[in-house]
């Protein structure tokens, strides 16, 4: 089988999860694909294979030397977004694209076009894997889980690459932010691992924010309005007060790159009482806690003016920057770096404004940056994703296997 049509199977699998499932795989179809997996992880002869009850598939590529060289892992997720269907996915490959528009559907009218997606025609002359316009694609993830099975297959086929113990996992519910949640990372025993499943040729991912949700609590105190000179305490106004303390600039929709925000995501309420939630974001830990500081103070001051009690902010951390768990560990990027470099795609070393598994697994002891699978415009009817940067992927998995073992 050659990579392309391994990828081509696993997108027929729908394996779309489900945020209100409550159990591990979300749904049951995720198995489906996971126990094919396997069948092809036995019939590549892989060894130590295991699929647990919830749904993550592991397996070891031993080692072709003698010396011992760090176990490492490559991980993707099975399960597709729960945004948009991925039943009956029909791709269709574009062969050597032209750069113009390209019809998903004529009887529905959808285009996929560089006009909206100018990205496109950085793949001018490349064969694009597209949907018809009625489903996604899944190459989140599913290109990943055909780079590394490529890989594998590919350092099978050539036993003069030295490599050590590799281990693979693919995991159910990423999509739902339930990816890491069950996963075994002692059972994995891998030293380091990289999650494929980043977008564009060449992204390198190992940042990404620090995240905790902020609820502010307001304490009114209605009387009639005719006669409340001096007496009501609106918590509406006293709310909107708080709401106009914080910094007027950080915002999502005014911050980009390492600029952390506060997002205002909620706001309920009348005179007696009134909610209002935020999410704090920061790459950078102090930063963080003192945005978190920041709210507290605010309420201290309205607290002052109004009345103890008035104001109450309750913070929740939600997931760390995993930056703290790699750093100390750079040589893991220096390989990953390296080996695109060596395998001619340019590195491009991102921050992720958002979470990802590979921070969550990286907090529970498995440092586990990110890197491109190569597909575009996830969790829509327009993903696609060229051949040639799911091979440049696997290539790149290839060589951090090699570059392993040439090193240590
Ligand atoms: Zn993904």
């Amino acid at each position: 089988m050659t990579i392309i049509e391994r990828f081509l199977k696993y997108v027929s699998f729908d394996t779309q999860s489900d945020e209100s499932a409550g159990v591990t795989p979300s749904t049951e179809k995720q198995m489906v694909f996971a126990r094919y997996l396997k069948t092809e992880l036995e019939e590549l002869g892989l060894k130590d294979i295991s699929l647990d009850e919830n749904g993550y598939l592991f397996a070891t590529l031993p080692s072709n030397v003698s010396r011992p060289i760090p176990v490492i892992g490559f991980i993707a997720h099975m399960d597709t977004s729960p945004d948009m269907s991925g039943e009956n996915v029909k791709p269709r490959i574009v062969e050597k694209y032209d750069g113009t528009d390209i019809v998903l559907s004529a009887d529905d009218h959808i285009v996929l076009s560089p006009k909206s997606f100018p990205e496109l025609l950085d793949h001018v002359g490349e064969d694009l894997i597209v949907t018809d316009g009625h489903t996604l694609l899944g190459a989140d993830d599913k290109a990943g889980i055909a780079e590394i099975v490529g890989a594998v297959s590919y350092l099978l086929e050539h036993p003069e690459i030295e490599h050590g113990d590799i281990r693979i996992g693919f995991n159910p519910d990423e999509e739902i932010g339930l990816g890491a949640h069950k996963f075994d990372v002692e059972k994995f025993g891998a030293k380091w691992a990289y999650t494929m499943d980043g977008g564009e040729v060449g992204e390198l991912e190992f940042e990404n924010f620090n995240a905790a949700s902020a609820t502010v609590s307001v304490k009114g105190l209605n009387v009639h309005p005719g006669y409340a000179k001096n007496k009501m305490i609106n918590s509406l106004l006293v709310a909107n007060e708080f709401v106009s303390m914080l910094p007027f600039g950080e915002t999502p929709a005014k911050t980009e790159g390492y600029e952390g925000f506060f997002h205002l995501v909620g706001m309920e309420g009348e005179v007696e009482h009134t909610s209002v939630s935020y999410i704090i974001r920061d790459h950078d830990r102090e930063k963080f806690e003192a945005r978190k500081c920041l709210m507290l103070e605010c309420a201290g001051k309205l607290n002052e003016k109004y009345g103890e009690g008035t104001v109450s902010v309750e913070l929740k951390d939600q997931y760390y920057n995993m930056r703290q768990q790699v750093e100390p560990l750079m040589h893991i990027i220096d390989l990953a770096f390296a080996a695109m470099q060596e395998t001619g795609v340019e590195p491009k070393v991102k921050a992720i404004r958002g979470g990802t598994d590979g921070a969550q697994l990286s907090f529970k002891g498995l440092p586990c940056p990110n890197i491109f699978a190569g597909g575009l415009n996830f969790h829509g009817r327009y993903e696609f994703v060229p051949v040639q940067s799911i091979e440049k992927a696997m290539k790149v998995v290839v060589k951090i296997a090699e570059l392993t073992a040439k090193r240590y």
